[in-house]
């Protein structure tokens, strides 16, 4: 170590003294202790000395009128870098008035003549280290952006330790000390109260958070026990992490796009309102919402149009729920109650709390049906989207959260396969029936790779004489476990997956062979028709599989018939128009199933090679008691005659049907009035007694003859 250093540690000590002999005893004193030593014996020039090279203590001994102990000290305290320096005043023993003084004006400490010099030296190395702690702390509470006051156990300041420099850590500038008091905000206040007493009592430090009303000021305040009756309150400005914070719980409870609430914070909801609606013994809705269709929207037009449209229908969902005022008592109570959700893509959900009967829950959806009809602006595009809502109650369809948007959701997928932009109930029925999605797009997977499926026929007759005109090649599945599943409940999900590409293939080249087999047994060729999803014209490969499915087994291709939905004439037109006419040309039949319950009109279908058009069972259910679906089963015949067009009505169960159809010449008829679908083992029984038949009765006429 140099002596340089050495020296630097050394305490400087400041002697001023008028007699000489005193200094230099004091001086060696000190020196043996490690002290250095600056000796001044002219009175006049002491302070001069201290300005110019700043001691860590002084000692005062002179008695110089101008120059006095005691003004030297009330001097030095003054300045800048003496306000903390141990100051030791010289004084006679027993003269009180002269100590007076010197305590008055700053003196750190007394010494009495004569001057032990073997206790000098400790009692300023005693002073030296209590001052040095205290700039040391002085400096701490400086440094650190907290503000300390000294509180007493009624929660009063006694005094603030920092400096007014220390507000500017915090947000508001400018305060001056008397106000930093205002930032000490337990004031009054019974939560800091209880904490200052525990703080008191255990000596542990108690925390205690507190907005600034009207500055969203957050701070957080440190109770630390200082002695037995007050405390210290640290108080510190957490504002910013009060934000990040905020920004965190945001990215994890929150979408982005829409800034609607997510899945995890509606679920979490979902299970305080099921608490709170088990204990008030109330019933509440869950409607799951998922928009038809924008797949398609978000593959042919982008994303970006896609998020557009998606915030659109969000903001439009709120509004909507928000004039759905049933739910503001329960807000109350739970801070965060959550009515919207965006579940992810085209996935919303709605919780309606103190709606108990189906018939409020039913005008909710309705008005959310209506809310989303007016056409959506996009970028120039506009855009009808219709939703299918999925319904569930608590307590019957769910005891928890997870259950009833399960029960939700699979009730949103029956309102779509019966036919989109409509809501359905969850019912006890469907939870035997219907499995759930998840569940079955694995099982479909399987399936698939298994065989599980097979094909059913059903017979297509004349309206007029029954004879056999074709049959509908419809698919089953059986589930080795789950017993049948109906298509109506599969095919959704084979659609959204993509499944029904590879399902659909199977399906034709089923139906080809079957068709092939018959024509090449004793009952000859029946013409069969076969459902293909919109979904597979999407696929560009649609017309070479239907024609090489002929080709491999060897039938003409008149003896096929494809069904589609109106759907698949909406969508992308021109490319269609090719694929059909390619079809037509190639001579496979085309027929428009489920005529009615899409958008077309019968002019529409003019532009495309359509032979024949099927109308849909929901009209010919109710035919002979609703005047209106009698009105438009006969002006679909009307027309389609006009346009040369087939007609096939489907669901034909009564006479009073089958008379009506009749009437207004309806070709043919498909429905249990005439058979159910059936396996192909049965509906080849039935060609062959049909057959027998027309041989006997081929029979019976030569005979005759
Ligand atoms: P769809 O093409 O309209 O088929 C007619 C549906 O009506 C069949 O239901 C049939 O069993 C039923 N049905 C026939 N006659 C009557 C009747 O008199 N009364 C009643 N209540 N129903 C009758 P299924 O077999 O359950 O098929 C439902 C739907 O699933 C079909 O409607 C079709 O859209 C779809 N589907 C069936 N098989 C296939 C397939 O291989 N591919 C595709 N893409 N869809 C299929
Ligand atoms: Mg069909
Ligand atoms: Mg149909």
């Amino acid at each position: 170590m140099s002596s340089n250093t050495q020296i630097m540690r050394q305490p400087l000590v400041l002697v001023a003294t008028d007699e000489q002999r005193q200094g230099q005893s004091i001086r060696e004193a000190l020196q043996q202790f490690g002290f250095r030593c600056e000796l001044v014996t002219a009175a006049a020039s002491v302070f001069e000395r201290f300005r110019e090279t700043p001691p860590d203590a002084v000692l005062l001994d002179t008695k110089d009128p101008t120059f006095h102990s005691v003004a030297l000290c009330a001097k030095i305290r003054k300045h800048e870098s003496g306000g903390e320096l141990p100051v030791f005043i010289v004084a006679d023993r027993g003269d009180e008035e002269a100590v007076e003084e010197a305590y008055r004006a700053g003196a750190t400490d007394i010494v009495f003549n004569p001057i032990s010099m073997p206790v000098l030296p400790h009692r300023l190395r005693y002073a030296l280290r209590t001052a040095r702690s205290l700039s040391d702390l002085r400096g701490l509470i400086r440094a650190i952006p907290d503000l300390i006051f000294i509180v007493n156990k009624n929660g009063e300041v006694q005094d603030g330790l920092s400096r007014p420099d220390a507000t500017h850590t915090l947000q508001i500038k400018a305060l001056s000390t008397a106000s930093l008091i205002n930032f000490y905000p337990c004031e009054n206040d019974d939560g800091a109260l209880e904490l200052i007493q525990r703080a008191l009592e255990t000596g542990k430090p108690q925390v205690y958070e507190h907005v600034l009303e009207g500055l969203d000021i957050h701070l957080e305040t440190r109770f630390v026990a200082r002695d037995k009756t007050t405390v210290l309150a640290i108080v510190r400005d957490i504002t910013e992490r009060k934000s990040a914070e905020e920004k965190i719980y945001n990215l994890a409870y929150y979408d982005e796009l829409t800034e609607l609430p997510n899945r995890e914070l509606f679920s979490q909801s979902l299970e305080r309102t099921i608490a709170i609606a088990k204990s008030e013994n109330q019933k509440f809705a869950v409607l799951f919402v998922d928009l038809d269709r924008f797949k398609r929207i978000n593959d042919t037009l982008g994303h970006t149009i896609g998020d557009e449209l998606l915030k659109d229908v969000a903001n439009r969902l709120a509004k909507c729920i928000r004039s759905t005022d049933s739910v503001s008592q329960i807000d109350a109570r739970a801070k965060r109650n959550i009515r919207l959700a965006r579940l992810g893509g085209d996935e919303f959900v709605i919780k309606l709390y103190g709606v108990d009967s189906p018939e409020s829950v039913a005008n909710v959806a309705t008005r959310i049906i209506e809310t989303l009809t007016p056409p959506f602006t996009c970028a120039g595009h506009q855009f009808v989207v219709t939703p299918s809502i999925g319904i569930a109650m608590y307590p019957q369809d769910g005891k928890n959260g997870e259950e009833l948007l399960m029960n939700a959701d699979s009730a949103m997928y029956r309102a779509k396969a019966v036919g989109r932009n409509n809501f359905k109930f969850y019912s006890e029925t469907m939870r035997t029936k219907s499995l759930h999605r998840l569940d079955l797009e694995n099982l479909l997977r399987e399936a698939i790779a298994s065989e599980q499926f097979e094909l059913y026929f059903q017979p297509k007759v004349k309206a007029s004489s029954f004879r056999l005109v074709g049959a509908e090649a419809l698919l089953r599945w059986h589930h080795p476990e789950r017993g049948s599943i109906a298509p109506d409940d599969f095919i959704p999900i084979a659609e959204e997956t993509g499944l029904i590409v590879p399902l659909g293939q199977w399906v034709l080249n089923e139906a080809c062979r079957q068709v092939s087999a018959w024509s090449k047994s004793v009952v000859g060729t029946v013409p069969v028709s076969v459902n293909i999803s919109s979904h597979q014209f999407r696929d560009s490969g649609l017309v070479g599989d239907v024609l090489d499915a002929i080709a491999n087994a060897g039938i003409r291709p008149r003896d096929i018939e494809l069904e589609i939905t109106e759907s698949v004439l909406l969508q992308d037109v021109d490319k269609t128009l090719i694929e059909l006419k390619a079809l037509k040309e190639a001579g496979v039949s085309l027929s428009i199933d489920d005529f009615g319950t899409g958008y077309s009109s019968l002019s529409y279908l003019k532009r495309f090679p359509i032979d024949t058009i099927k109308i849909d069972r929901s009209f010919v259910k109710d035919l002979h008691q609703d005047t209106d679906d009698a009105a438009i089963c006969a002006a679909i015949l009307a027309m389609s005659q006009q346009l040369g067009l087939t007609v096939v009505a489907e669901g034909v169960e009564t006479r009073e049907q089958l008379e009506f159809l009749r009437r207004y010449k309806c070709d043919h008829i498909q429905g249990y009035i005439c058979s159910k679908p059936m396996p192909a083992d049965d509906f080849y029984a039935l060609l062959l007694k049909l057959s027998g038949q027309a041989a006997n009765s081929d029979k019976h006429a030569r005979a005759s003859a």
